[in-house]
């Protein structure tokens, strides 16, 4: 295989940067343009060291004083040969110091090069590599740790255990298939259902967790609808102090939607507080309305504001009847003052009160959030996919299965049911890579940035 080489740091300027080089001619590369300042050639440096020196380009001129660490293959990130350069962090100076490298024999490493030849060269699961890129991209505590447990191999092992028995199921009927006459427990079929409606049950586990792993990564769309001055703007304030987490403080797109991102728990949520969403005459209050009814549409979960120290009004059930239809919780604020607000006009499944200026009553509203995605016990149970190709697998290898399962009922042969078990099991492999086909591999690492 050629040697890459790519920055592997971010294209801003910082402290230090990363030129990262590897394959077969690594070493060679980085010793052509690398003069260390010590006695050891980096020919002979051993894996795992580093050394200080100057990276001299061709025609003779200094770039700058960098340090040189070497990894000696399979000891390293890709299995491969690796030399990497940590220099100065200026934009220019890194690229000059690529253009030296390439010019010294390596090529441009494409998007997720790296990690793709750590997969080729068995160092990592396909699965462990897509958690790779969860990991750069993880928003979240949550996100961080599934992509964390993900690299660790948790689904990996989970969907492994169910091939796994698929294939023994296999190689039971294998057998049979060759020796006819011999009593094979396994191949009676009520045995062979038993197993398959057990790894049946195991992968749709992992596929209802998905949902709730989806939420954790990506986050919830909310947005939170009222009339003016019922506290929407304090609720917002309360809950961005509540856990003192601002994840990403997005700046409003327009002057009618403020956009930010919040947490609420270990869920994300985009919350865009809109302007009002009842009709003006003013030209302006329309475009902010039409606005917010966009916002809404778009929403995966509506907060809908009322104030509990004045009874409901038109403007409050004009409201509540726009939502109605939408995932949403009422939110009766103001609980800190006298009551006046009648719930029994209210049909909602999640009715809470709170007081946003005494930030009483937000834990109820984590609680309801986590109940209508069904997320409290997802915390213990992190073997969730990391993307869609995953879940299509998983869902191809299900519906082997229900065939499987449906044939046998049927009393057709016992080949025909192979035929299904096979499939599953080859959907299964190609989900954790093991038979994965070179286009599924590119496809996954075309996903990568560019030295990773
Ligand atoms: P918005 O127009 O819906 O964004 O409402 P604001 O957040 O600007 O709040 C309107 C007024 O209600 C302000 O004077 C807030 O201090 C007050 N307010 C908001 N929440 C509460 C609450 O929970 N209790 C009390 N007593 N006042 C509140």
């Amino acid at each position: 295989m050629s040697t890459a080489a790519a920055i592997s740091t971010p294209p801003a300027a910082g402290g230090i940067s990363v030129i990262r080089i590897s394959g077969e001619r690594a070493i060679d590369i980085a010793s052509a343009l690398f003069k260390p300042f010590g006695r050891i050639p980096v020919s002979d440096m051993p894996g795992h060291t580093c050394a200080y020196g100057r990276i001299v380009a061709k025609d003779g001129e200094i770039l700058d004083d960098v340090l040189l660490t070497v990894f000696r293959a399979p000891k390293s990130y890709t299995g491969e040969d690796t030399a990497e350069i940590s220099c100065h962090g200026g934009l220019y100076v890194t690229k000059r110091i690529l253009r030296e490298v390439i010019s010294a024999g390596a090529e441009p490493a494409a998007a997720g090069e790296f990690t793709k030849r750590a997969f080729l060269n068995g160092k990592l699961s396909l699965t462990q590599a897509e958690a790779v890129a969860d990991l750069i991209s993880a928003e979240g505590e949550s996100a961080l740790k599934s992509a964390n447990m993900m690299r660790e191999g948790a689904l990996f092992r989970s969907i492994k255990s169910v091939c796994d028995k698929l294939v023994s199921l296999l190689g039971g009927l294998a057998a049979w298939t060759d020796y006819p006459d011999e009593d094979i427990p396994e191949t009676e079929p009520e045995a062979i259902e038993a197993s398959l409606i057990e790894a049946e049950s195991a992968l749709k586990k992992i596929v209802s967790d998905y949902d709730g792993g989806r939420i954790f990564r990506e986050g919830i769309d909310s947005v939170i609808v009222g009339r003016p001055n019922v506290g929407k703007s304090t609720l917002m304030n309360a809950l961005l102090g509540y856990d003192r987490s601002i994840v990403t403080p997005t700046a409003g797109t327009t002057r009618d939607v403020v956009e930010e991102s919040l947490r609420l728990g270990d869920v994300v949520l985009r919350i865009s507080d809109t302007a009002g969403l009842r009709e003006s005459p003013d030209e302006i209050e329309r475009l902010g309305v039409r606005l917010a009814e966009k916002a809404l549409e778009r929403a995966q979960l509506v907060f809908a504001v009322l104030d509990g120290s004045s009874p409901l009004c038109d403007e409050d059930r004009e409201i509540l009847e726009k939502i109605k239809n939408k995932r949403h919780i009422v939110v009766i604020n103001k609980s800190d003052l006298p009551q006046k607000l009648d719930e029994k006009y209210i049909h909602s499944e999640y009715i809470l009160k709170v007081s946003a200026k005494e930030g009483s009553g937000l834990e109820k509203l984590r609680e309801a959030v986590y109940e209508m995605w069904g997320l409290s016990g997802y915390a213990e149970n992190p073997t969730v996919f990391a993307n869609e190709r995953q879940k299509l697998c998983c869902d191809k290898a299900l519906s082997h299965i229900a065939e499987a399962i449906a044939a046998l009922k049927s009393g057709e042969t016992l080949d025909a049911v192979t035929v299904c078990i096979d499939g599953a099991a080859n959907s299964l492999l190609e989900l954790t890579g093991e038979k994965a086909t070179e286009a599924v591999v590119d496809d996954v690492f075309s996903r990568f940035c560019v030295g990773k």
